[in-house]
């Protein structure tokens, strides 16, 4: 295969030693602009005595401290609506995402126009990579909480977007029968989902005529037996892709290789791993594993410097013979006890802090059960067991007010086991909120 195959040769298969030198300017830059405009790593840096002075050869970023998730929820409480991480005009920023949060309530990603521009090219790079092409009509059945727009934006540079949304199935199904739709992009479990939708409308799914399926959100695509069973059952191939809301929206994507997801946001933000206990650098090389750790590199909205993305990934390879040179990943996991519900980030401390707002027919005690390892144990209705007390409510009524209220909250179905006062466990510490079933 030719570096023609890529979408941005110069990106694509730029050397080690180039790319290392251009981040670093890069990273200078950046590490200036959020000096000068973000009040958060203004304190930050200050605090962690860091300067773009310190940064003389590309190693001596791993000094610079890290940017957890939670410290952007609570700058973002605190400076509503974007954060003291903002470091543009609020004005310039041009679209606004959001995620579900611990609490909850949503957190706010801003993108101004040339932010928005880059995170295109990232996707179109990797969607290209994964086997787009203009002939491709894509319907997009991602939910609204993750960066449905930057994969838009992709499909209708390369082929064609038919925007339709989650549980919508008919919609689909009439996107491919009558708008000749004949590639997918969903989370990796939807496509199961999916084929069982078309039984039980006497469809089969090869009818479709589906070409490619874009997976991701899940671990699910990388399970061999998962990918043989979607792929079988629908005759096409599943190609998967990854990104985050947080740092850019796809950016890693496999090759028709499909040794591993290779990195392609090169230019627009840099991936280190880490050891998730000890946060020291761990090197990217063949079958090393960590946690991802990311850097924007040109963002003005909301730059993100050391970014702990909580994916837990192995390094699949360094070489491939596509010819692109960015390394390759598989996720492995997530670093904390965060579900995936179809493809929707569920935190088990927000599900604690829904049920306990039924106070007083509720405790607040609650504890998630995981009958299967993850992915197939996040599917939903997810089972909570909920204490409650029988004087303060209706135990019918009760259950189907908590599963309405987490479905409007936090986007996720869950299938509420009442219990009495005192039937689940108290720990001293940290509550366990997460029981897996199959361990047990
Ligand atoms: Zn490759």
């Amino acid at each position: 295969m030719t570096h023609a195959a890529c979408w941005n040769p110069g990106a694509e298969t730029i050397d080690a030693h180039t790319l290392a030198r251009h981040t670093l300017n890069q990273l200078r830059q950046q590490v200036d602009y959020v000096l000068a405009r973000s009040p958060f790593y203004q304190q930050k840096l200050g605090a962690a005595g860091r300067t773009t002075a310190d940064l003389k050869q590309l190693e001596a970023f791993s000094e610079f401290p890290f940017t957890e998730k939670a410290e952007l929820r609570e700058s973002q409480l605190a400076t509503p609506p974007f954060g003291a991480h903002l470091a543009c005009d609020p004005q310039d920023v041009r679209r606004v995402y959001s995620t579900s949060g611990t609490t909850g309530r949503p957190t706010y990603i801003g993108l101004t126009t040339r932010d928005i521009a880059s995170w295109r090219e990232a996707a179109v790079r990797s969607f290209w990579c994964a086997g787009l092409r203009p002939e491709h009509r894509v319907p997009v059945v991602v939910s609204p909480f993750v960066v449905a727009a930057s994969y838009a934006d992709a499909f209708e540079t390369i082929g064609t977007c038919i925007p339709v949304g989650v549980n919508m199935t008919d919609r689909l199904i009439d996107a491919f029968r009558f708008a000749k739709a004949n590639a997918m992009l969903c989370t990796s479990s939807y496509p199961l989902h999916f084929a069982q939708a078309l039984a039980s409308r006497d469809i089969d799914p090869r009818s479709l005529g589906l070409k490619v399926i874009f997976g991701g959100g899940e671990p699910g695509a990388s399970i061999p037996w998962v990918r043989q069973q979607i792929e079988d059952t629908f005759g096409c191939r599943l190609m998967e892709v990854s990104g985050n809301g947080d740092y850019c929206a796809m950016a890693w994507a496999e090759c028709e290789h499909r040794i591993g997801m290779h990195f392609m946001a090169q230019g627009i933000i840099h991936p280190e791993l880490i050891d998730p206990d000890t946060g020291a650098p761990v090197k990217i090389e063949d079958g090393a594993r960590g946690e991802l750790v990311c850097t924007s590199l040109q963002r003005e909205s909301q730059p993100l410097l050391r970014f702990r993305t909580r994916d837990h990934v192995e390094v699949t390879h360094t070489r491939c013979h596509c010819g692109r040179t960015g390394f390759g990943i598989r996720i492995i996991g997530r670093t904390d006890d965060m579900l995936i519900v179809r493809g929707v980030n569920v935190y088990p401390s927000a599900v604690r802090d829904v049920i306990a707002s039924f106070a007083p027919a509720t405790n607040g005690v609650m504890e998630i059960q995981l009958h299967k390892a993850p992915p197939e144990g996040w599917e939903p209705p997810v089972h909570i067991k909920v204490e409650h007390d029988p004087q303060a409510a209706d135990a019918a009524g009760l259950k189907a007010a908590i599963e309405a209220r987490l479905r409007e909250k936090l986007i996720f179905r869950a299938d509420i086991e009442l219990v009495p006062p005192l039937a689940l466990p108290r720990y001293e510490y940290k509550a366990q909120l997460v029981k897996k079933c199959w361990l047990a």
